[in-house]
């Protein structure tokens, strides 16, 4: 699970995060939607201490990362990360991008490494594209890639920052089927994601922030199917 208390970023005199309160349950898929600038980039940064929050609290499976005596290393481990550029290296193969982490981080033997490699590429689909190098890839296969680097590393939970939106339109469906997929197999996710058909079919909550705040927590038939906040309507005229 996820816990966030109370949290505020700010970049010197611009406050983007201001007190940011919500939990992700075990096996939930929250959404997060809501305007450019609006701070989502940020509080998926501040989930996995990429910044340093300002205020305010984060727990991971009941550990502080917050928490200035806590390894941060080894609680970040546990967190995939899935961004909008896949950040592959491109002079390393499909399989040696999906073992690198695991030999040098969770320091396993190669063969265990690419044995559990290649089970996770067998669940984005592209096992058969190991020895592969990214440029070779479709950015939708390169995204799928990325994904399954980060389950190799048996993530708690996995954050992804509009990890379509970077795509051909044409490549997004492979990259939503896959998420859609490990929701199913009852991963913790946490999502900013301008795909508001996934948002509805997949999300367990939907929460809509604008202005550093959240303007909106709740079911996806409430939130995107009957909003109650005039902001969030406003949002969802533009987007949908
Ligand atoms: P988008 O939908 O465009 O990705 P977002 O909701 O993810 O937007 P953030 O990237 O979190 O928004 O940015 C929120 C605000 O914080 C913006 O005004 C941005 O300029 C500012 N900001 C983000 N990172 C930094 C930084 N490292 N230094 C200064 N300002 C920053
Ligand atoms: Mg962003």
């Amino acid at each position: 699970a996820v816990e966030i208390r109370g949290l505020h970023k700010s970049f010197g005199d611009l406050e983007v995060l201001k007190g940011i309160d919500f939990t992700v349950e075990p096996g939930q898929v929250v959404c997060v939607i809501g305007p450019s600038g609006s701070g989502k980039s940020t509080l998926l940064r501040c989930v996995n201490l990429l910044e340093q929050p300002t205020a305010g609290q984060v727990f991971v499976d009941g550990v502080e990362l917050t928490d200035p005596d806590v390894d941060i290393d080894a609680a970040r481990r546990r967190i995939g990360m899935v961004f909008q550029q896949f950040n592959l290296f491109p002079h390393l193969t499909v399989l040696r991008n999906v073992t690198i982490a695991q030999q040098r981080v969770l320091r396993r033997g190669k063969r265990e490494a690419e044995r559990i490699a290649i089970e996770n590429l067998e669940r984005v689909g592209l096992a058969d594209r190991a020895n592969s190098y990214p440029s070779q890839l479709s950015g939708g296969q390169q995204q799928r890639v990325a994904i399954a680097r980060a389950l190799a590393m048996d993530p708690a939970l996995m954050l992804f920052d509009e990890p379509t939106s970077a795509l051909d339109p044409e490549l997004v469906g492979d990259v939503l089927t896959v998420m859609r997929k490990l929701a199913e197999d009852g991963m913790t996710m946490l999502v900013v994601t301008h795909e508001m058909g996934f948002a509805r079919e997949v999300a367990d909550r939907v929460v809509f922030m604008d202005g550093g705040v959240i303007v909106e927590d709740g079911p996806p038939e409430q939130v995107i199917g009957a909003p109650r906040q005039e902001r969030t309507r406003t949002f969802l005229r533009r987007v949908l």
